[in-house]
């Protein structure tokens, strides 16, 4: 199998983690049991996660120049992934995702900081790397304008490209058309296609809305019908991350030449074995451990 060069547009962040009895009220102050510093982004996630599925891939995001962009680069490299295309800036600081794990209920603040330095010039600085790729992967946690102009440029130099549409939002049909393949959950999907059946919207495009149902699996239209993939039926730890590595595996399957039926199969068994351990990245498996829960 030949090893696929993927560049990743996308967002990396360092989430700060508070476990707390409860979440403190309006102008109260609580005390909380610990603090943990944990990366993320769902570009560096999916990044992180294809690197340890064997894809040659490369990153292309910003960080702060401060000590949470040193060791977001360091844990991109550490896994594997290249890192040449992440630019420190000095205007934003690192992204970040406050988060407070309650008895209760959890929360979140995101602050997008430099990844909305991830513009489309910056895009474009990438092109002679992106030109040699044969996948190209973005989410939505960069700009707007930055998932338009990539969707563009694909098209323009014949890189297929996956995006995720995550966070939800709505897309210009230009970004649909021109997009290869569109991962979206659920949710995400009702969100895209407003309100349309979401059979219509399957069979409207064939081959390439790939619409994640968790533990169901992953439904898409073949040009002949409708077809399920089911998941893999495993012990759940913590779901956080689970469509980022079903991004990231679908995406290396699909660009190594495997079928679409074997790379959503390989996704989902990938994705399942990312459910079983803690955290996005924590649980996110290696070639191997996917390939002996296929055999
Ligand atoms: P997201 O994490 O983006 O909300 P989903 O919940 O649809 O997306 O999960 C993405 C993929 O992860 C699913 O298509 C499936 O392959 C896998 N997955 C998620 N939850 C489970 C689960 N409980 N058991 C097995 N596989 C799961």
């Amino acid at each position: 199998m030949k090893k696929p060069k993927i560049a990743v547009i996308g967002s990396s962040s360092m989430d700060l983690v508070v476990t707390s009895k409860r979440r403190p009220l309006a102008g109260e102050t609580v005390l909380g049991e610990s603090f943990e510093t944990v990366p993320g982004g769902k570009g560096a996630n999916q990044a992180v996660a294809a690197a340890r599925l064997g894809a040659d891939v490369h990153m292309i995001g910003c960080v702060g120049d401060d000590s949470y962009g040193n060791e977001i680069l360091e844990n991109l490299k550490a896994n594997g992934v290249n890192t040449g295309y992440v630019k420190p800036v000095t205007h934003q600081k690192s992204g970040t995702a406050h988060i407070i794990l309650a008895e209760e209920d959890n929360s979140i603040v995101v602050v997008k900081g430099a990844n909305d330095c991830v513009t489309p010039d910056y895009v474009k600085e990438a092109l002679p790397l992106l030109k040699g790729c044969d996948l190209i992967m973005i989410q939505q946690e960069v700009p707007e304008e930055t998932v338009l102009e990539t969707a563009r440029l694909c098209g323009e130099i014949g890189v297929p490209l996956l995006l995720n549409p995550a966070p939800a939002r709505e897309l210009p049909d230009e970004v649909i058309e021109k997009a290869a393949y569109l991962t979206p959950n659920e949710h995400e999907a009702g969100i895209l296609f407003k309100g349309l059946d979401l059979s219509k919207a399957l069979s409207d495009y064939p081959d390439k809305l790939l619409i994640t149902e968790g533990a169901a699996g992953v439904r898409y239209h073949d040009g002949n019908g409708e077809q399920l993939i089911p998941s893999f039926s495993v012990k759940v730890v913590d779901t956080t991350g689970a469509g980022d590595t079903f991004n990231a595996a679908f995406g290396t399957a699909i660009a190594e030449g495997q079928s679409m039926k074997e790379s959503l199969r390989f996704a989902n068994r990938a994705a399942s074995l990312s459910v079983t351990g803690f955290g996005a990245q924590g649980g996110m498996p290696t070639r191997d451990e996917v390939e002996r829960g296929l055999a």
